[in-house]
């Protein structure tokens, strides 16, 4: 069970004002809709929903998630944000670290994330996100709370940018791409990644992009890179998280549910949410 928390704060942000594509916007009704909910409350945790609405631009929405962020941290609540593209990370962590909680970082995701405006192709807040959260991304975003590039960790990394790997190794981020996890396997990537991102802080945040998974088995999502996590090795990971009890806030995003089959994505980030949240098989 993640770290002392007896209350979940959902929050909904059905906006992909971050990415080019539609669809990102109805990820967060696709986890409800596969019953994440329910799941939820079976596992005993106090639920409170609720849904940002209105905005219209990644500023905007970032602004108002790391206010609903911060409140549900102040009442001692797993803040559970829902996207929606991955831009709602932004938001997530200016709430989470409003005040100058010191967090790691545990990022699932094919992608980095550190491109910035001057070396995206596209503008799109979500290529930038982690960019923008160290506060280098050149976006005009709500201040983000203190971040130790040395408390990032990344898992499932397999689409980089050649900027975006100059910046990884002048940093010295922790990076488990697929390379690492074929060679260690997601046991020992994950415990080092707990060790990594726990060294010398309060808590641990994870966030989630449902292309770190196989498109094999997760097709609902707009960047799809062959060769990513699979279904059983993306929830003993999940179930290592749960198991050390630091994990205190997560953030999941990039679900599309146009593009989806049967709602494969929408169940299997469901189940893995609901192992994060300690749901074990017996
Ligand atoms: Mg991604």
């Amino acid at each position: 069970m993640a770290a002392e928390a007896q209350k979940i704060r959902l929050i909904r942000v059905p906006f992909a004002v971050g990415t080019s594509r539609p669809g990102n916007e109805q990820g967060a009704d696709s986890f409800m809709e596969a019953g994440l909910g329910r799941t939820i409350r079976n596992l005993g945790w106090e639920l409170t929903e609720e849904i940002l609405s209105g905005e219209e631009n990644v500023k905007e929405i970032s602004r108002l998630l790391a206010e609903r962020v911060r409140q549900a941290v102040e009442e001692g609540a797993f803040p559970l944000v829902l996207g929606g593209d991955h831009s709602v990370t932004i938001g997530t962590w200016a709430g989470l670290t409003n005040r100058s909680a010191n967090l790691g970082l545990v990022w699932f995701d094919a992608h980095p994330t550190l491109l910035t405006a001057d070396t995206s192709t596209t503008g799109y807040a979500n290529e930038m996100a982690l960019a923008t959260i160290l506060g280098k991304s050149g976006l005009n975003m709500p201040g983000t709370g203190r971040i130790r590039p040395e408390n990032i960790v990344f898992i499932g990394l397999r689409d980089v940018q050649p900027s975006e790997r100059e910046w990884i190794r002048a940093e010295g981020f922790t990076c488990f791409t697929m390379h690492e996890i074929d060679r260690l396997g997601i046991e020992k990537v994950v415990e080092s990644a707990l060790r990594i991102a726990g060294d010398g802080t309060d808590g641990i945040h994870v966030s989630l992009d449902a292309d770190v998974l196989d498109p094999l088995e997760a097709p609902g999502v707009d960047s799809a890179v062959p060769g990513g996590l699979f279904f059983r090795e993306a929830h003993f990971a999940f179930e290592l998280l749960a198991e050390s009890g630091l994990i205190t806030s997560m953030d999941v995003s990039e679900v599309n549910p146009f593009l989806d089959e049967k709602r494969r994505t929408s169940k299997l980030i469901s189940g893995l949410i609901a192992s994060l949240l300690g749901k074990k098989i017996l």
